[in-house]
């Protein structure tokens, strides 16, 4: 297939890089040599590994230099044009420029572009949420009129008053991540939480289940979203549950973001029409640097505005620049390209696996991830993970529904398309990743530890490892990471 590389624009932009990291390589060794031998390490390491992890990706050089300047030197408390420090006009710019195109490109009436991370965007969403919610009566019988001027004691009265600090999230172990209310997150400290998981026989989420939960829990938030549920979310019915009990919806699309803004995921899979706050981070599929974004309706718009220094620390402006390069290249047409080769390929790596017999949750996919249970090969996720790293394939494992291994050594092993996508891997490349993946796994077996059976221990057949290495190397090598890039 064709490359949608995150440097695919050509030589003489490859060229340009290249003189841009060759002289910073040079300036940053005049200070610390070990920090620039590491940097070019990193490239050369990232260069040849087949990239599996769902939340990784490249972003291009144009993303990741507009990162390295002075911006980082400035504070900038507030938002644009409202700032607690002087001599904000510069980060006013790209701040603006950088929730411009998030509007325009996600057709959000309002966006937040300061988020550091995809957690501190939900810790910012939950904060607006509650914030906006508990601005109904019962403020002003305090002799408040936000929830800002309220003390200590005003707060206690409040959560008792409120009797409705409740979310109800999708659980870690069906897909969830850890700020969808998993208990000993602060997202389950701060509300009463409840989780939904999936149907135990088709691993899909079941609607009628949650809509049930709902009606009974009646949650303040519906959180939808995850970090690895291999299937696509209908979020028109996830608002109808929220509206039916009167909950706000949050959607946090951290790991589909570059599917919406690719418009893979359109209609009631796109959450933005339909949920009132959606967050996301920048980073993965969306391919941009490492940060968050909150997408919001115009009722949340002023509690989100808040998030700094409300909940966040100063913003990094250096990565609000960034994000406005890299949504103005998700912008560009070559970006619905990429996001279709994304999901075409996770939908060409699961079927590889599928021939092969390997045991898919939900026994298949339809986003840009697929979660192989690797009880199929009678290993745990954590011996999968480290037998497949050892033979040039980095993975992370994963919990699986209701995973008997637990969240540390797991049953399962994640994995990701964007990233691979970005280096112009297409349908054949994904297959013959899954063949490489099956050969190291069915030639990998469980080892005892000092103490018996270890969930951690393992040996691969002679020679597996070596040959499978080689034959990524032969992939990566005819798919380069930024190709003309030379350092
Ligand atoms: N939300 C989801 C669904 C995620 O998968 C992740 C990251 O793994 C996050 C939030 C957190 O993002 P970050 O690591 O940028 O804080």
């Amino acid at each position: 297939m064709t490359s949608v590389s995150a440097s695919g624009q050509g030589a003489e932009y490859a060229a340009t890089a290249s003189e841009a990291y060759q002289a910073a390589l040079r300036v940053i060794e005049t200070v610390e040599p070990r920090v620039a031998e590491a940097t070019r390490k990193e490239l050369a390491d990232q260069r040849d590994s087949l990239k599996l992890i769902a939340s990784e990706n490249y972003a291009s050089p144009a993303v990741l230099l507009t990162m390295g300047t002075w911006f980082s030197d400035k504070y900038a408390e507030g938002t644009v044009g409202h700032r607690f420090y002087a001599a904000c006009q510069n980060v006013d710019t790209v701040e603006a420029l950088a929730a411009e195109h998030a509007r325009e490109l996600f057709g959000a009436p309002y966006a937040y572009a300061q988020p550091h991370s995809g957690i501190d965007a939900n810790l910012v969403a939950y904060w607006a949420i509650l914030a906006t919610m508990v601005e109904a009566p019962g403020l002003a019988e305090m002799g408040a009129k936000h929830i800002n001027d309220l003390s200590e004691a005003d707060w206690e009265k409040l959560r008792a008053k409120l009797g409705n600090q409740r979310l109800l999230g999708m659980s870690l172990d069906t897909g969830g991540h850890l700020t969808h209310g998993f208990r000993p997150n602060i997202s389950g400290k701060m509300f009463h939480q409840r989780q939904y998981g999936t149907d135990p026989t088709t691993g899909f989420i079941d609607y009628d289940a949650v809509a049930a939960s709902a009606r009974e829990f009646k949650p303040l938030v519906l959180v939808a979203g995850y970090s690895a549920y291999p299937r696509r979310v209908n979020f028109a019915k996830m608002r109808e549950i929220a509206d039916e009990v009167g909950a706000t919806l949050m959607v946090d699309m951290a790991h589909f973001a570059g599917l919406v803004a690719g418009k893979v995921f359109t209609g009631d899979e796109d959450p933005v029409p339909h949920a009132h706050v959606v967050t996301t981070t920048t980073h993965k599929s969306l391919r941009g640097p490492r940060g968050g974004l909150v997408l919001a309706t115009e009722e949340f718009a002023p509690a989100v505005d808040k998030g700094c220094p409300m909940v966040l620390g100063g913003p990094l402006s250096h990565v609000m620049a960034a994000k406005a390069v890299a949504l103005a290249e998700a912008r560009q047409p070559e970006f619905r390209t990429y996001a279709q080769a994304v999901a075409d390929n996770a939908q060409a790596l699961a079927d590889g696996f599928v021939k092969r017999d390997a045991g898919l949750v939900t026994g298949g996919t339809d986003n840009h991830l697929v979660l192989l249970d690797v009880t199929s090969f009678g290993l745990t996720g954590r011996q999968a993970e480290s037998a497949l790293l050892d033979s040039g394939i980095v993975t992370n494992r994963n919990a699986i529904p209701a995973d008997p291994n637990g969240a540390w050594y797991t049953s399962g092993i994640r994995f990701g398309s964007p990233a691979l996508t970005t280096r112009g891997f297409g349908a054949d490349e994904f297959d013959r990743v899954a063949e490489l993946v099956v050969e190291v796994l069915s030639n990998t077996q469980p080892a005892a530890g000092p103490n018996g059976p270890s969930k951690a221990k393992y040996t691969i057949a002679d020679g597996v490892a070596d040959r499978v290495h080689a034959a990524a190397s032969e992939l990566l090598e005819a798919n380069p990471l930024y190709p003309g890039l030379t350092l």
